[in-house]
């Protein structure tokens, strides 16, 4: 059972969900819309409840759905019967999710996290493209890594694609922001091996030197790793690039990167 049905496309729910697209929105609110019941089930378990629960007319009865609708309402939010049609609206797809759920933002401030609680962390450097964003935070989660800092103008990580890039691990990481000039602060007390990655570095990946906890930084899908992030870390590696592709997807090498560190004896 829902608190209410919503059948209407223009109900004001509705359009407050859908305008959670707009990145505007999402700022203004501090809320993000996430899709399917595996990432409600994940951030239940993460302590996250949504406010609100948009759960479809056909939606079939499973017992992570019962326990969604409890604890939001245990949480002081609503839990809400919407059209197949609202799904398709609200998602932008015709094949929608049965289950949507609208979450509060969170970011951990960079002084509060403690490097030695993982072996790994990634830092990100003008990060673009939503989906390479998801992939990592998600592929950041499988490794063991703690988190990730988002370092200048990235991509939004609570923007609907990145979130669902993420397949569930938006809660289950650390999320950061910093400035340039507040990441290159803060870094200076990193207690272990700060590794840049860069096509023109003169170290293989597997060569370095590494003191864990490692602090991975990935640059820009375009432009790379700055000069001034490189030049702060301890030491710039290479993945090897052995046929005619002349670098590798930003999301791919950040995966080879954190198993490397997180695989290291
Ligand atoms: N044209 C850019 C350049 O010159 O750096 C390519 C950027 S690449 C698509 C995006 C990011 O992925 C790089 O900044 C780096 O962090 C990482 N990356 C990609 N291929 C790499 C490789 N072979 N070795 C080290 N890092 C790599």
């Amino acid at each position: 059972m829902a608190d209410r049905l919503i059948t209407s496309l223009t109900n004001d729910t509705v359009k407050a969900v859908r305008a959670l697209h707009m990145r505007k929105e999402r700022e203004a609110t501090g809320r993000f819309l996430a899709e399917g019941l595996k990432f409600i089930g994940e951030a239940l378990d993460q302590g996250r409840t949504p406010k609100l629960l948009l759960v479809g007319e056909e939606a079939r009865p499973h017992p992570l759905l019962e326990r969604a609708k409890a604890e939001t309402r245990a949480a002081g939010g609503e839990v809400v019967a919407v059209t197949h049609a609202i799904l398709e609206k609200i998602s932008r797809r015709d094949n929608p999710q049965t289950v949507l759920g609208v979450f509060e933002q969170v970011y951990t401030p960079l002084t509060a996290i403690v490097p030695g609680t993982a072996p790994c962390w990634v830092a990100l450097e003008q990060v673009r493209d939503p989906g390479n964003l998801g992939t990592i935070i998600r592929t950041a989660d499988a490794a063991g890594c703690g988190g990730v800092v988002l370092i200048g103008d990235c991509v939004d990580p609570y923007s609907v694609e990145a979130v669902r890039a993420t397949m569930g691990s938006a809660f289950a990481v650390a999320i950061a922001q910093a400035s340039a000039a507040e990441f290159l602060a803060w870094r200076d007390n990193w207690p272990g091996s700060v590794i840049g990655t860069r096509l023109d570095a003169a170290t293989g990946y597997r060569e370095a030197d590494i003191q864990r906890p490692a602090l991975i930084l990935m640059g820009n899908e375009q432009a790379g790793l700055t000069d001034a992030l490189a030049a702060a870390c301890d030491v710039n590696v290479k993945i090897p690039m052995r046929g005619r592709a002349d670098s590798l997807n930003l999301a791919i090498a950040t995966g080879i990167m954190v198993y490397a560190v997180t695989d290291q004896a």
